[in-house]
């Protein structure tokens, strides 16, 4: 199972870290070490002092698959979820500044968070998905899938043109503006059309 990740897929997000509009979508892999799971509370790595928190769309593959056409791409989910992207920002920038790959700062241990329920997609307006993150009561980040660059469809078309889909593989499909560090004894709860689907700590 891997985690392909979407990054700048929401113009106010690109345009908060300055960011260029992508014409294509930028695409990385988190491994498998990096999930986070059933509300399990994350802990700050030593090597960085800036984590931000990423909100974002999950899509669940439930079909094998390769350069799946848009107009099919539907075939190849049933459900959506909530995952958090976690990234060092700091060591992200330093490495953005050299032109290397961003691996340390987005794919170590425990960096995607994700909820345990899926959500089918027949229960939801796909192309307006509403959903957005609270810490410690506040909203920080709203989402609407309405927004997104590239859909879910032509995301699928994208990434399968590199890598197989596979049964169980999880899109992170990019998080909206309001990214921010997150700070120990913070609570961290994402919701999904008013469904709470993540809800655990900082420490
Ligand atoms: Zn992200």
């Amino acid at each position: 199972m891997k985690i392909i990740c979407i990054g700048r897929n929401y113009v106010a997000h690109a345009k908060e870290l300055d960011n260029e509009i992508p014409d294509e979508p930028v695409i990385f892999l988190k491994p498998d070490s990096a999930l986070l799971r059933n509300n399990d509370p994350f802990f700050i790595p030593g090597f960085s002092n800036e984590i931000h928190h990423e909100i974002e769309l999950v899509v669940r593959i439930c079909r094998l698959g390769k350069n799946i056409e848009r107009r099919f791409a539907h075939r190849y989910y049933k459900e959506l979820g909530l995952g958090i992207d976690f990234t060092a920002r700091d060591l992200q920038d330093k490495l953005k500044a050299k032109g290397l790959p961003w691996e340390k700062a987005k794919a170590f241990d425990k960096a995607a968070a994700l909820g345990n329920t899926f959500i089918p997609k027949e229960n939801l307006a796909l192309s307006a998905i509403k959903f957005r993150l609270d810490i410690n009561g506040s909203t920080v980040q709203s989402g609407d899938s309405a927004l997104m660059i590239f859909p879910i469809d032509e995301i699928i078309e994208q990434v399968s043109k590199y890598f197989t889909l596979k049964i169980g593989d999880l899109i992170f499909t990019g998080t909206p503006a309001g990214v921010g560090p997150v700070h120990i004894g913070d609570r961290l709860e994402g919701y999904l059309e008013g469904q709470k689907l993540l809800d655990f700590m900082i420490k």
